[in-house]
């Protein structure tokens, strides 16, 4: 993925980036997640983290973590939630203190993509008490620092090729060259990926959906039941339709939250929109795939199956569709 330019999509090309827009990025995690949504995974989480060195790195950063990353030299994660910190980061537990040049970064971040194997992860913590969301930064941590726990991978539902695990903080010495961006503006910054992340999210439910129905349209015509392929049934017929309504929905909602990005706008509803609406779509849908194959399609390696447990996560991370709700009404209520 790296030789071929997609990883870090929208990076910058001088630091070994494609220089691409939002919307060519929607487009590859759409295309990838058709084949496997793993995989649009692993370059949803490389954009992201490229995002923030590209934007708030120094050039000792983008050396040492971003080139290495987008060559795919090294692994990265992107770290926020906490046991007591999901939906609501500020309850957020993990401390850097000050100590001498540097800090102290005291801690565990829970469901942490890529944790078990990274080279690094930039890590939100906590550096005021007192300070809110004005209190949060981000440090870049190696996984090897003395103190760097990485706990074994999860067994996930779905997506199970792209692992998450624990990352725990014991007492770590954190050099002051670990500080991404500027004190304090660690939320902000994490904020401030999560539109395009979101965009990202949201092809990659489009690309579930678009999977679906291809594997749909193709067994309908060959499956016979009562003396007719299955794809004369009116019931299918429908499913089908449906399936095709909302894949066409969710791609443009993607693709004008990416439109939005890509002339500079403000896009937070539009993305939320987009995942939201897109990863609702890949659920309601792939559960549907699962019924048009019947009873085959509740057996393992037949691809609607992997696709319905695929699907479910895409509700859940990048902020649960709960949250995105939320977003969208803020949008409203505020205007
Ligand atoms: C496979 C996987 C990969 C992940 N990868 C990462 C990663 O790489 N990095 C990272 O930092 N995190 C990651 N996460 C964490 C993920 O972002 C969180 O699970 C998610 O934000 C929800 O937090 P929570 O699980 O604590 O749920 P909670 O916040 O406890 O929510 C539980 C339920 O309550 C609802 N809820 C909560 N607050 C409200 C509210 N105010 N109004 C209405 N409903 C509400 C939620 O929508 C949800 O239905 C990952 C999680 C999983 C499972």
């Amino acid at each position: 993925m790296a030789d071929v330019g997609l990883f870090g999509i929208c990076a910058p090309p001088e630091h070994g980036g494609a220089g691409a827009d939002v919307t060519s990025y929607a487009i590859v995690m759409e295309e990838l997640a058709r084949g496997y949504a793993s995989v649009a995974d692993q370059c949803g989480l490389v954009e992201l983290v490229a995002t923030l060195l590209a934007e708030h790195g120094t050039a000792a950063q983008q050396e040492r973590y971003l080139r290495p990353l987008l060559r795919a030299r090294q692994r990265c994660a992107y770290a926020l939630t906490e046991a007591e910190a999901g939906s609501d980061l500020s309850s957020l537990k993990t401390t850097a203190v000050r100590d001498g040049d540097g800090w102290r970064l005291n801690g565990a971040k829970l469901w942490i993509h890529n944790a078990p194997v990274c080279d690094f992860a930039v890590v939100l913590a906590r550096t005021d008490p007192a300070a809110g969301h004005r209190g949060m930064s981000i440090f870049v941590v190696e996984r090897t620092w003395p103190g760097v726990r990485a706990g074994p991978k999860e067994h996930k539902m779905g997506q199970r090729a792209s692992m998450v695990g624990e990352l725990g903080f014991a007492d770590v010495a954190l050099p002051a060259g670990a500080l991404l961006g500027r004190e304090g503006r660690g939320f902000h910054m994490m904020m401030g990926v999560l539109d395009k992340g979101r965009v990202g999210i949201g092809a990659l439910a489009v690309g579930i959906v678009a999977a679906a129905l291809e594997c749909c349209v193709d067994y309908a015509r060959v499956r016979r039941q009562f003396g007719k392929a299955i794809g004369e049934f009116q019931a299918v017929q429908w499913m089908l339709a449906d399936m095709a309504k909302d894949l066409t929905a969710a791609r443009l909602l993607v693709r004008h939250a990416a439109a939005l990005l890509d002339r500079g706008e403000r896009a937070t509803a539009q993305a939320s929109m987009a995942k939201c609406f897109a990863s609702d779509a890949a659920v309601a849908h792939t559960a549907n795939a699962v019924q048009i194959f019947g009873g085959s399609g509740y057996i393992r390696g037949v691809e609607v199956e992997r696709l319905f447990r695929d699907a479910k996560i895409t509700q859940i991370y990048e902020g649960t569709n709960q949250i995105q709700r939320m977003i969208i009404a803020r949008s409203l209520l505020q205007a």
